[in-house]
């Protein structure tokens, strides 16, 4: 890669951010579109008024934002999408006139996964499993889609619930188009035993990621044999206990690589007002799965 004076800078701030492979994907993108950007990490030690002042003063194009800072920085950008708002989380930023613009890529990348892969989450019956900020993009997500229902499972009813009230909250908002959905908060242990089948199933917990290969957030294999699709948002390994215990059972699961490659070219799509080619997207998927 050559930098020149025109070169764009592009970057993620977070912290840690020695681990993000953000870097890889988005110069890939830039070297296979022939455009002239380079992104690099920033680690930022939580001044984010100062952080955002700097970057937009040396005119710094883009920005993606990482843990923990995706909540914390919304005060310090001079607008936010209206979904990005609802959900409370921003994990880029881009250049305007009048400041950094928020958005939620997350959401964005994890529907394009479902997309690529032909699911639709249209008045099906959808679980989300975790109530973290994984969870919470899972669930606005289907909730644009319009699903039949939704149930919000975890270990901690009460960050199941306050996902149900937002969710609700929103929509109510002008900003939502769709019918009234039929949302539940329950404890996981309760999906257990019988129920209906055909399942869509968001694994959003913590469980399962590597070096715990072998824990899986709910081990009742009946529980699997309802669901049709299910897709763990971990993606390291490539194939977790949740996914195996699908397949298993008849199901079809995917990990949460897919989301990781969308959620970065969204950002860069959003960035650059282009349209990343599909083959540039599989170049990057082999190249991550090799790692
Ligand atoms: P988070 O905000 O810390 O939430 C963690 C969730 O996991 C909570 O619901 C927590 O339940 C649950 N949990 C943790 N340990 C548990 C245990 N032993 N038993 C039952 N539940 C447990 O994390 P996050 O940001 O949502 O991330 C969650 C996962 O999604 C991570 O593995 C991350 O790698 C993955 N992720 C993937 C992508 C992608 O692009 N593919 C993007 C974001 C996140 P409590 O509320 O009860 O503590």
């Amino acid at each position: 890669m050559i930098i020149y004076g025109t070169t764009s800078l592009y970057g993620i701030i977070g912290k840690p951010v020695e681990h993000t492979i953000s870097p890889l994907i988005h110069n890939t993108i830039s070297e296979r579109m022939g455009i002239d950007s380079v992104y690099v990490p920033f680690r930022t030690d939580g001044n984010l008024s100062d952080t955002t002042r700097g970057l937009y003063s040396l005119g710094v194009r883009g920005i993606n934002v990482t843990v923990p800072y995706k909540t914390s920085i919304m005060e310090h950008l001079s607008a936010v999408e209206p979904l990005a708002a609802a959900i409370g989380a921003v994990n880029t930023l881009k250049y305007t006139d009048e400041g950094y613009r928020g958005y939620n890529t997350d959401i964005l990348g994890l529907g394009r996964e479902l997309d690529s892969e032909g699911i639709s989450v249209k008045d099906r019956e959808v679980i989300i499993l975790g109530a973290g900020g994984a969870a919470r993009a899972a669930a606005f997500m289907c909730l644009e889609r319009k699903p039949g229902s939704m149930v919000i499972a975890n270990r901690t009813l009460e960050k199941a619930e306050l996902i149900r009230k937002d969710l609700e909250r929103y929509a109510c908002s002008e900003g939502y188009e769709g019918e009234a959905v039929n949302i539940k908060a329950v404890t996981t242990d309760s999906l257990t035993g019988p129920g209906s089948s055909g399942l869509i199933v968001f694994q959003c917990t913590n469980v399962g990621l590597s070096p715990n290969d072998g824990d899986c957030v709910i081990n009742d294999r009946d529980f699997y044999g309802r669901v049709a699709e299910g897709i763990d948002l971990i993606y390291k390994p490539a194939q977790t206990m949740f996914m195996k215990y699908v397949e298993e059972a008849g199901g079809r699961a995917y990990n949460g690589l897919k989301m990781l490659i969308y959620q970065a070219v969204c950002s860069y799509e959003i960035w650059n007002d282009v349209r990343v080619p599909d083959d540039v997207v599989d170049e990057i998927e082999i190249k991550l799965s090799e790692r």
